[in-house]
């Protein structure tokens, strides 16, 4: 219409350039896997608003939760008085902990001010500095946040010097170390927990390192599982040297992966672990949560924000593990899962497609497919190796195919990597659709 034209035009000329967007259209309804633009599109979203809306869009027994506390207390600040949906969700995610220890809470509005919390909390506690991070990991765009973040240079270009006191060692992935795609798994990790072990005696010592930071599933850097070994060796040298090992949860957590967090698959417990997106299907809110132990160590008044814990979004939050809980979400995010990784596979076998994949990957409903880079010698062993710069060939190609097609699709990484991170809700005939409607964009762009 033209009243969103309208609206569209204030959009292109008054928001800031420094936010990307997808699509210039607006959003205006969304139900379930679907949203409907401005454009009359209606499309199926297999980016769930980057690992948010896991139940789908308006999922209605969230947005009635969100309505009846709207009628009651929006906000009570977590500084003057609880509020019940607060306390009634630290007793929903009580029993889902990855492990008892688990056990102490704090709610704030984003990933990265949980990050910053996770970080605060880290070097108050065993009163270090330093905080080793993992290179492709990303945390964030504010400051702390940003300076752990090393997923891609775009964060943080121009606007030096972070927080001081970072380290990286490198993550299991092939490709961003360099070697052959067919470099086995202990020989990826291996290298990481030697290389950790270098970076803990040539850059920051066990006593100046507050904490080791990880997503069980790099994310932002291109949808690669931590292996286990990986994750149990990095718990070893937490428990060796008194370190605070902060697993960072907020894209793979929530059932994303197939358990209620991507850190179960190993068995490792984390000291800290941040949450966020699929916490409150939408609702801004997250968490960091540790051992009253830890956070015992804590001032009164250290922590802390105005709409910290916000009592809306607490009590979307605490619908949606009511959901997920009767619902049993986990087995369909593992039915669905295993559909989709069929699918891409099937895909990735085509005799026609084959020479340009990489690899299909992921954990659960954080799946990917890498593709060589244009202009790669596909045959050779190191094919798509080169430095890149941000996926800029055949991964946005196929995303815009999709979106052409009627299906939004996420890029990932700085490889030239689709993802997949639909709602958890996502149904066999929507799944099917969606690997149809991807399948066609691969031909299409290959043909
Ligand atoms: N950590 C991880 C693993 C993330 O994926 C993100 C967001 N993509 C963040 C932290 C930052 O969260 P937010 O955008 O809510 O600040």
């Amino acid at each position: 219409s033209s009243a969103h034209a309208a609206l569209e035009a204030i959009g292109d000329t008054h928001v800031t350039r420094g936010l990307f967007r997808m699509i210039p259209r607006i959003m205006l309804k969304g139900e379930g896997l679907y949203a409907t633009f401005s454009d009359g599109r209606r499309m199926l979203d297999f980016t769930s608003g980057i690992g948010v809306t896991s139940l789908g869009h308006c999922h209605p027994r969230v947005s009635r939760a969100a309505a009846e506390q709207c009628m009651k207390v929006v906000h009570a600040q977590c500084s003057i008085a609880y509020h019940e949906p607060y306390l009634q969700l630290i007793e929903r995610l009580l029993p889902i902990m990855p492990d008892k220890s688990l056990d102490s809470f704090f709610f704030w509005n984003s990933g990265s001010e949980a990050i910053e919390a996770a970080i605060k909390i880290a070097r108050t506690y065993t009163r270090r500095q330093n905080i080793i991070c993992m290179q492709g990991g990303y945390h964030g765009r504010t400051y702390g946040a940003m300076a752990v973040t090393r997923s891609k240079t775009i964060y943080s270009q121009g606007v030096f010097p972070l927080m001081s006191g970072t380290y990286v060692m490198p993550f299991p992935y092939w490709h961003q170390m360099g070697l052959p795609r067919d470099t086995p798994e202990e020989v990826l990790v291996e290298q990481c927990l030697y290389q950790l072990d270098l970076v803990l005696t040539q850059q920051t010592s066990p006593q100046d390192t507050a904490g080791i930071l990880i997503e069980p599933v790099l994310g932002e850097g291109g949808y690669v599982p931590a292996p286990a070994a990986l994750l149990k060796g990095i718990r070893e040298r937490c428990d060796k040297y008194g370190t605070i090992m902060i697993v960072d949860e907020v894209q793979s957590g929530f059932a994303r992966t197939g358990k209620y967090f991507a850190i179960e698959h190993s068995g490792v417990v984390p000291d800290v672990m941040t949450i966020a997106k699929g916490l409150a299907n939408g609702f801004p809110l997250s968490g960091v949560v540790s051992r009253k132990e830890i956070t015992d160590k804590l001032s009164p008044g250290s922590m802390g924000g105005t709409y910290a814990g916000n009592a809306v979004a607490c009590a979307a939050a605490v619908a949606v593990a009511d959901v997920m809980r009767e619902t049993d979400i986990l087995s369909n995010v593992n039915a669905r899962a295993e559909q989709l990784y069929t699918g891409l596979n099937t895909l990735a076998a085509d005799p026609a497609i084959a020479p340009y994949v990489l690899e299909v990957r992921g954990k659960g409903l954080m799946a990917a497919i890498e593709f060589v880079r244009s202009g790669d010698d596909s045959d050779t062993a190191l094919k798509g190796m080169q430095v890149p710069n941000s996926p800029k060939g055949i991964a946005p190609r196929i995303a815009i195919r999709c979106i052409k097609k009627g299906m939004l699709i996420l890029t990932t990484s700085v490889y030239e990597t689709i993802r997949f991170i639909p709602a958890l809700t996502v149904s066999e005939v929507e799944m099917a659709e969606a690997i149809e409607i991807f399948s066609a964009a691969v031909r299409e762009e290959i043909a």
